[in-house]
């Protein structure tokens, strides 16, 4: 399993729900929750159980950004 838009075979085309503008891929969230980034401390949340795992064996989260109403948002890439 891999992510078609993480390795640039596909890419994103979604525009922004409120403006209608293109909208960013800012990159895939995983890389952006690392031991420096401020969603670390997520690991310790309970939340964050078997659930999320078995999405990410098949979804490839990325967090998309518009700058015209300054808001990101996920989208889940399916892996192929
Ligand atoms: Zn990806
Ligand atoms: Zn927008």
């Amino acid at each position: 399993m891999f992510c078609p838009v993480c390795n640039g075979i596909q890419s994103l085309h979604i525009r922004c729900s409120s403006c209608a503008g293109a909208i960013v891929d800012c990159g895939r969230l995983s890389d952006l929750t690392g031991p420096y980034a401020p969603y670390a401390q997520i690991e310790d949340e309970p939340l964050l159980s078997g659930d999320v795992y078995l999405q990410n064996n098949s979804a490839c989260k990325h967090l998309l950004y518009c700058s015209t109403c300054n808001e990101a948002t996920e989208v889940s890439v399916t892996e192929w």
